[in-house]
């Protein structure tokens, strides 16, 4: 049977792209298939100051050029959404919105998807409002107050960023240490403009209008009105595993378990970057392991 391709590499973020480079080198018939635009959540973020290399890089141009490398290898680069993954023992079948690909092996390196606060109109007011991407969004918020909650790196990063385009961020954090690297705690600390709100969390959200207007904070002191119209979410992500629901493949909280070399227990199944259970979740990491699947696929495969 002919298939498609001898490898196909689902998620073009920094491990999937790297992935992919590595397995064009080896001379495989590769493709990569992405559901958005190259770079995964990179293309979110604002300056990189900690990938080797650049000693500051923004994500979206960090993105380009680890995408410009896969493409000028003459990577086949597919859009489409996977919706299952079909185990023929031979061959595997990868079934997207817009088509059926074949090939002999899989590395996934689809990564995570944002988390919700789950509070009642956050979904309608995404867009009008509520925010989970300070590059796409922030600039709408103008010279304006800005919320942002959570108290990791990436709040700490996207508050940062947002300080240079909002009049006053207000970080909204639910304990009163930070999660995120002290370097960053510093600097968010020593910003004239950033307020922090410890111990607190978004109770709910007040609308005007169909767009955010206020937020209604739950601090020790009892609920405070924050006069916001535009709030940004940083508060982790998770693994999106459905598709694999047809393929016997470990997990653990939904994060694909992978052995030291990105073997999953299904043959010529790989997974690196954010989509596998792991300790540390940085775009240097990532890369490490959609290097490493990459050379279990080609030795799997010869
Ligand atoms: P994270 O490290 O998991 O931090 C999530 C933050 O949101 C925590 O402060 C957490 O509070 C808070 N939180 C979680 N659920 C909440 C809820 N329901 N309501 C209110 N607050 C909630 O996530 P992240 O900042 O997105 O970072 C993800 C990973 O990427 C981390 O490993 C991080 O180091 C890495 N990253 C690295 C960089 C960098 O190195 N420059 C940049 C961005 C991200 P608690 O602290 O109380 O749990």
């Amino acid at each position: 049977m002919q298939l498609d391709f001898k490898c196909v590499v689902i998620g073009a973020g920094p491990a999937g792209m790297t992935a992919a480079i590595y397995l064009k080198r080896f001379n495989l018939d590769v493709a990569i298939l992405e559901k958005g635009a190259p770079g995964g959540q990179m293309t979110q973020t604002g300056a990189i100051e900690n990938y080797p290399g650049f000693e500051s890089i923004d994500g979206p141009n960090l993105s380009m050029t680890m995408f410009n490398q896969v493409q000028k290898l003459g990577v086949v680069y597919k859009y489409g959404k996977v919706i299952d993954i079909i185990n023929k023992g031979d061959y595997k079948i990868i079934k997207t919105d817009m088509e059926e690909i074949t090939c002999e092996s899989i590395i996934i390196a689809t990564g995570r998807v944002p988390k919700e606060l789950g509070l009642e109109n956050e979904r309608s007011l995404t867009g009008r409002g509520v925010s989970w991407c300070a590059i796409c969004d922030g600039i709408f918020y103008k010279d304006e107050d800005i919320a942002v909650v959570g108290g990791g790196n990436s709040a700490l990063e996207e508050a940062l960023h947002l300080s240079e385009i909002g009049k006053e961020v207000t970080i909204i954090h639910r304990r009163d240490t930070f999660r995120g690297d002290d370097i960053l705690v510093e600097k968010v600390k020593n910003k004239d403009n950033i307020n922090i709100i410890y111990n607190a969390t978004v109770d709910s959200l007040n609308e005007f209008d169909n767009k955010l207007e206020s937020i209604n904070v739950k601090t020790p002191d009892g609920i405070i009105k924050l006069e916001t119209k535009g709030m940004f979410i940083f508060i982790g992500y998770e693994p999106d595993a459905s598709f694999l629901r047809n393929l016997e493949i470990k997990l653990e909280d939904d994060y694909i378990v992978v052995d030291q070399n990105m073997r999953t227990n299904v043959e010529k199944i790989y997974a690196c970057g954010d989509i596998i259970k792991k300790e540390v979740y940085q775009i240097s990491t990532a890369v490490g392991e959609g290097t490493i699947a990459a050379i279990s696929a080609s030795k799997d495969l010869s």
